[in-house]
């Protein structure tokens, strides 16, 4: 039998899938116009177009359905599906701008948020940081590398974790790719509202080892 752990990675992968293929479609233009009495389809969510008027000024734009759109993370690299629920409670309940899109991850909009409420020499320095890790993760392990890896790991600021387990994955060998199953074998249960480190970094490690399946 398959834990709920698995299923969870495989509705992931699913979902990502389905939404690159969608976005092929959309990008091929092979796609005909969504209409509101189409079948239903469980990546699409019907827009009120009520609501979306009141909070935009755009004419004639408004979508009739939403569907899932896949996005790479401005931040980390993180292959992410926007879900077209998500998408639904953020045009029509927080009332985002009807052209705004997801461009970062959970672990990333945390960390932006924490840095963007600590302005000052911090924010620079933590993009410095993470532009170095992900340059460690171009280049052969030695000691010092290392040691940088396993020091971000233990920051506190999660997005350098992410790149950190990112990089991981990057130089590959036994020893590091076990911590990514490690990592991924330690996502804890819980519902949808659930947010802390260890699923974070669970599906952190999840993205490493697909991104490393994808390019061998
Ligand atoms: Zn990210």
């Amino acid at each position: 039998m398959k834990s709920n752990k698995q299923r969870r990675a495989e509705i992931k992968a699913h979902r990502l899938n389905r939404a690159l293929a969608q976005a092929a479609r959309l990008r091929a233009q092979d796609v005909r116009p969504l209409r509101a009495d189409d079948e239903y389809s469980p990546g699409r969510e019907l827009a009120d177009r009520l609501v979306l008027q009141l909070h935009n000024n755009t004419y004639g734009m408004l979508p009739a359905f939403y569907v899932a759109r896949p996005f790479t993370c401005r931040d980390c690299g993180a292959e992410e599906v926007w879900t077209a629920k998500q998408q639904k409670w953020w045009y029509e309940v927080v009332h985002g701008a009807i052209d705004s899109r997801a461009v970062r991850c959970l672990a990333c909009r945390r960390a932006r948020r924490q840095c963007l409420r600590n302005t000052g020499p911090g924010a620079n320095l933590l993009r410095e940081q993470t532009d170095r890790l992900r340059a460690l993760g171009a280049t052969k392990p030695n000691a010092q590398a290392e040691a940088e890896i396993e020091a971000a790991l233990q920051s506190k600021w999660w997005s350098l974790r992410v790149v950190a387990i990112q990089t991981l994955g990057r130089w590959g060998g036994a020893e590091n790719l076990a911590r990514l199953h490690a990592f991924m074998a330690a996502r804890p249960e819980g519902g949808r509202r659930y947010f802390g480190w260890e699923r974070v970094a669970a599906d952190a490690a999840r993205s490493a080892l697909m991104y490393r399946e994808r390019s061998t």
